[in-house]
């Protein structure tokens, strides 16, 4: 059988004294979006720095395609494929939307600086339905529109597995089925997508299979039904 696409075996990571992540094990197909589900604490965003390079692992493996990226910092593992957004969106405010794009670009390999950097930060910002919005201080949108600077940012890279983290938090109603449309066409270009997620209804619908942490370890796993049904599951929630 073909190598997942990523495949993260025995991961671990401390602070101090603390396990923030524990032994934690998944893998994610190509094609596929595995939601990262727990409670408040249970390591997902730790999980998320680490298979981006943010942080280093203490122990464990994450391998892409076959190829060991773990400890590597995150613009050689960019270059691997993998490219994710922030829980707290982190833009350049003072500078434009599109320099702000043409900045996910830094670390492609067949990097073309210029114009082309800008036709291709366009044709991105017109995929995430910002179209026309090129100029404008990325400071200056709404919190929704921030986040698909963010997104067209990541996905600037190429990337063949992004990561999001809650970027579907804090959004109204009529923005969150938007943006969950945003999510289904990016897995239609065969992107795969790690989704740190509490939105119930998204998790629900976008997702191929969860894995659930509770204190930095895999309690179970399984599409989301299923997991959502899972006694252990809900016990961890409503920390029992
Ligand atoms: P989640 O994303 O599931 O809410 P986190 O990965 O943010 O969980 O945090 C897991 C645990 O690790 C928490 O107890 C948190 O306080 C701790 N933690 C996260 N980052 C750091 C850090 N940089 N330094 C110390 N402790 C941290």
């Amino acid at each position: 059988m073909a190598d997942a696409l990523l495949q993260v075996k025995g991961l671990e990571r401390r602070f101090g004294g603390l396990r923030a992540v524990d032994g934690l094990s998944l893998e994610v197909q190509a094609g596929e979006i595995l939601g990262l589900l727990g409670p408040n604490g249970s390591g997902k965003t730790t999980a998320i720095n680490l298979i981006s390079g943010v942080l280093e692992p203490n122990a464990g493996s994450i391998k892409v395609n076959g190829h060991e990226v773990a400890g590597m910092p995150s613009y050689r593992i960019s270059s691997y494929g993998i490219s994710r957004t922030y829980q707290l969106v982190r833009l350049f405010s003072g500078m434009t939307v599109r320099q702000n794009v043409v900045a996910g670009m830094a670390f492609v390999h067949d990097h073309e600086f210029g114009s082309r950097a800008d036709e291709k930060a366009d044709a991105l910002l017109a995929k995430v339905g910002l179209a026309g919005q090129g100029d404008t201080l990325a400071g200056d949108l709404t919190y929704m529109n921030q986040k698909k600077v963010e997104l067209a940012r990541a996905l600037a890279s190429r990337p063949k597995l992004l990561l999001l983290d809650e970027w579907l938090a804090g959004l109204n109603p009529t923005e969150l089925i938007d943006a969950m449309k945003l999510v289904a066409s990016i897995r239609e270009e065969n992107i795969s997508i790690v989704m740190v997620e509490h939105v119930i209804e998204a998790v629900r619908s976008l997702c191929d299979r969860c894995v659930v942490m509770s204190a930095g370890m895999p309690i179970a796993s399984g599409t989301p039904a299923e997991v959502l049904a899972d006694p252990e599951v809900i016990r961890a929630y409503l920390g029992e």
